[in-house]
């Protein structure tokens, strides 16, 4: 008979557990307690009945390989738009445009860094490029805008260039996030190639891109989804471990993949939540009665709204209108303002920018408070591996000890990894 397992928690770092231990062979049940599985990548109703909105925007870089992989098995790669070339605009508040692509020349020309920043930003990424994880993580005990100026950096180009990828990829601002983080994702980023660091954006509402997929690929191979099935405690036994849900199903598995939030595994088996903090991330949606901009994404220098996603032209969404969605990462400072007030601001930015007729006649602000763990200097310690101290009971999330950030790609690389580890001690 089949081995049985069970994954409780059906974000991408529950569904990678899932595929991988199906693969193997194990009879596997994926628990989730919403009526959707993929978590965090999700999508909501649009109020006023368009495609639905995504609860923020998700960007992958072609460095998410297991990321990418995973969804080369969901065969849903179709949903993402994979930029041929980077190109990666930066609007100044005068609405001056300028493009850094993978050619050093946009580097070099780059006006909104003084020449000798320009040289000095050359040399870091370099330099990041070739570090190595013993490099890396004796970093977390700094912050990343400590460790940036140890290397030569600038306030300057900390604020008018690394911020721009420290803070959305960390969710924590340079000066509040752990410098081996910051070092882990930038390496990847500008380290592998110039092909690694081109984005990938979701063409498709977050919602509808692979949680059918990973139904189908689980049942397929003799698993199954059980949605809103909510764990309400979790009991390990000597060989088994058995999960007690709400409504008072008990199910006992051979092996358990635990990828809750850390804030709901501390609910439901307190001994392995560890005390991280939460960051809260914001997106503003609007919609304009014309075209703003033909851009299909870009950077907004020295505004608190560090990058703007051109929906209509990610998503081939048909006009007259517009459609922009603006991300605002590390939100602590935000995340109780009133939506009109968010809107009016983005609003503000963009029309300094972009000095059109255009009107912003509807908007919509998803806030998610909990977005992602604080990524805050000394967090790794707290961050358990896999293993937890019972036999065949696993741990899986974002939060988990990756070496990435809460990302995609560090909650998938946590499911395989707590797959691996069921398998090895399962053999
Ligand atoms: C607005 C926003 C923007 C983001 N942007 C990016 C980005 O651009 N790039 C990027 O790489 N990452 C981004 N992220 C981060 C990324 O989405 C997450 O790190 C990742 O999806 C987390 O996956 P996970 O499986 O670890 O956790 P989750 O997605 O949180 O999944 C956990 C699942 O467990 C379920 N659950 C909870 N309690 C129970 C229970 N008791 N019983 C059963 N099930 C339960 C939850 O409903 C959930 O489905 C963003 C996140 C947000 C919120």
């Amino acid at each position: 008979m089949a081995r049985t397992a069970v994954v409780a928690g059906g974000g991408l770092a529950g569904i990678a557990a899932a595929m991988d231990l199906a693969d193997a062979g194990w009879k596997v049940t994926l628990l989730e307690s919403k009526k959707h599985l993929g978590g965090m990548v999700s999508s909501f109703p649009d109020p006023a009945g368009g495609p639905d909105l995504d609860n923020g925007e998700h960007i992958a870089i072609e460095a998410c390989t297991e990321l990418l992989g995973l969804f080369q098995k969901l065969d849903c790669l179709g949903s993402l738009k994979r930029q041929p070339r980077l190109r990666l605009p930066f609007v100044g508040p005068d609405g001056r445009v300028a493009e850094l692509t993978e050619s050093a020349w946009s580097f070099l020309t780059f006006p909104f860094l003084s020449l000798g920043d320009r040289w000095r930003v050359a040399r870091a990424i370099r330099r990041i490029g070739k570090m190595t994880d013993a490099e890396i993580a004796p970093l977390d005990n700094f912050s990343a805008a400590d460790w940036l100026e140890d290397i030569g950096q600038t306030p300057e180009s900390i604020a008018r260039f690394w911020e721009y990828f420290i803070s959305p990829a960390l969710n924590e601002p340079a000066n509040r996030a752990s410098a081996s983080l910051a070092a882990r994702v930038l390496r990847d980023a500008m380290g592998l190639g110039p092909k690694f660091s081109r984005f990938c954006f979701f063409r498709a509402p977050l919602g509808n891109v692979f949680a059918n997929g990973a139904a189908g690929y689980l049942a397929n191979k003799g698993g199954e989804v059980k949605t809103l099935a909510s764990v309400t405690k979790v009991k390990p036994g000597k060989n088994s471990v058995t999960l007690e849900l709400a409504g008072g199903e008990a199910l006992t598995a051979d092996v358990c993949v635990l990828a809750l939030p850390h804030a709901d595994l501390a609910e439901v088996f307190p001994e392995s939540a560890p005390p991280l903090e939460h960051s809260p991330i914001l997106n503003a949606h609007l919609w304009y009665d014309r075209p703003v901009t033909d851009l299909e994404v870009f950077a907004m220098l020295d505004c608190r709204v560090h990058w703007v996603f051109n929906r209509s032209v990610i998503a081939g969404l048909p006009g007259p209108g517009q459609q922009l969605s603006c991300s605002i990462s590390a939100a602590r400072d935000w995340a109780h303002h009133p939506s009109e007030e968010i809107a009016a601001a983005c609003d503000v930015e963009l029309k300094r920018r972009f000095k059109g007729d255009a009107r912003l006649v509807r908007f919509v602000v998803s806030r998610e408070h909990r977005a992602t763990f604080s990524a805050r200097p000394g967090t790794a310690p707290m961050r358990p591996g896999a293993r937890t101290r019972h036999r065949g009971l696993y741990l899986a999330g974002a939060w988990t000890d990756t070496g990435y950030p809460a990302t995609m790609e560090g909650a998938v690389r946590s499911g395989r990894a707590a797959a691996r580890e069921a398998g090895i001690e399962g053999r």
